[in-house]
């Protein structure tokens, strides 16, 4: 559950956006301010059912202030959140000369965002697209997804993901060329089903690597632990919350 801080603040009566449940959405567009998962003061989850007086300003473990301490969104940031914020609005969003649908959208963003905060991803590939490099390390968890990851994974690899789409597939077949990324290191194990223009590009990829290995060698995570991260999302629910839009949401 993410909150805009800002929003809560100026609300008479507060209340939680729809549009903070959506997993591509990481900041609040009108505040230019990031989203938070957890209280500023004790890092608990928000949970305003817990608080007996239902103050949705107040963290429900701590009691303190949930509004302190804002934390400011660069330019391209809130570039990303806008388009974000369009895509839940329209249902489609621009991916390379073509529209794509909000379900491949997500699909596509989805596994972008598993290979991109991966040890798979080769060490300075994203800053050909403009994005800081390594990814900020302090919140990431070995087994993140789009949904799972705290805000400050998802405020690094969203961003990344919109870039590589904006131009797909011609700077990230580039990008992958200069690199020597092969299709295996872009494929992984909890694929979910991608739209096929996604696919097409990455078949479009050489099926070995030819390029020097990275310094950091790929994580070997037993069976176990890759059922779980299959199962802490179902699809069929996770899109059954974003469909309905409140008038007056989009930003
Ligand atoms: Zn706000
Ligand atoms: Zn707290």
């Amino acid at each position: 559950m993410q909150y805009c801080p800002k929003c809560l603040e100026d609300d008479e009566d507060p209340y939680l956006r729809a549009q903070w449940r959506f997993a591509l959405q990481f900041g609040c567009a009108r505040h230019g301010i990031a989203l938070r998962d957890a209280c500023p003061h004790c890092d608990a989850p928000l949970m305003p059912h817990r608080r007996p007086d239902g103050d949705a300003r107040k963290c429900s473990e701590c009691w303190k202030n949930l509004s302190a301490l804002p934390d400011p969104l660069t330019e391209p940031e809130r570039e990303v959140c806008r388009a974000a914020s369009a895509l839940y609005r329209d249902g489609s969003m621009h991916v390379g000369s073509e529209r794509a649908t909000f379900r491949d959208a997500i699909l596509a963003v989805r596994r972008l965002f598993s290979w991109v905060t991966s040890a798979r991803l080769p060490e300075g590939f994203a800053n050909e697209f403009d994005i800081p490099s390594p990814m900020p390390s302090t919140e990431r968890e070995p087994f993140d997804t789009l949904e799972t990851a705290r805000i400050g994974v998802r405020r690094w690899a969203i961003p990344f993901c919109f870039a590589l789409l904006r131009t797909w597939p011609d700077d990230f077949l580039k990008a992958c060329d200069e690199f020597g990324v092969s299709r295996t290191r872009v494929m992984d194990l909890r694929r979910t089903g991608a739209p096929s223009w996604f696919d097409s590009a990455i078949a479009r990829l050489p099926h070995f690597p030819r390029a020097r290995r990275t310094r950091h060698p790929p994580r070997r995570p037993t069976l176990e632990t890759y059922k779980s991260a299959f199962e802490r999302v179902s699809f069929e629910d996770y899109f059954s919350t974003l469909r309905h839009v409140p008038p007056g949401c989009g930003e």
